[in-house]
């Protein structure tokens, strides 16, 4: 699995203009061939991120569940064209921040930690999970950084947080 091409994908779907067609095949095609075991699948143990940042550890996932959905909905529709490997994804990242809140009282919106929300915040801001109303908890996610609430007591590395922002 090419995950450098999976990150720098995903950063061109943010932007407004199209995959190219090897691109899109990508998304389409190859990385559900590639990521066959998911959501078991063996993933690296630290990636470095096109923005200009690393994340190892646990959060990893995360992000590569971000990368995946934002790539996803640009290669094959807003609900990822009832794709069993993305909605999969869709899944597990909505089900990810449900749990967060209903079963460890986090804010809404929020992960697990400070990094794994601002992995996601992009999806909220984009409309990109259908289980709940995105823009309410992208808003709520967006409070806690700029008042330093919860994790963000602590500031965030300035370049991942530019990238979650999309500054
Ligand atoms: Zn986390």
């Amino acid at each position: 699995m090419d995950y450098e091409r999976l990150f720098t994908v995903a950063e061109t779907a943010r932007k407004p203009k199209k995959l190219s067609t090897a691109d899109a095949t990508f998304v389409k095609t190859t990385i559900p061939k590639d990521l066959a075991d998911y959501p078991k699948w063996k993933r690296p143990a630290k990636i470095k991120h096109p923005a200009g940042f690393s994340v190892s550890g646990a959060p990893v996932g995360t992000f590569i569940r971000s990368a995946l959905l934002m790539a996803g909905r640009k290669a094959l529709g807003g609900r990822y064209g009832g794709s069993p490997f993305y909605e999969q994804v869709e899944k597990d990242v909505s089900f990810g921040i449900m749990r967060s809140h209903f079963h460890n009282d986090y804010p809404k919106g929020a992960y697990c930690c400070q990094q794994c929300t601002l992995a996601v915040y992009p999806l909220l801001e984009a409309g990109a999970l259908r289980y709940f109303d995105n823009k309410a908890l992208a808003k709520n996610v967006r409070r806690l950084i700029d008042e330093g609430g919860w994790r963000f007591a602590t500031a965030p590395n300035a370049k991942m947080l530019d990238w979650s922002l999309g500054a």
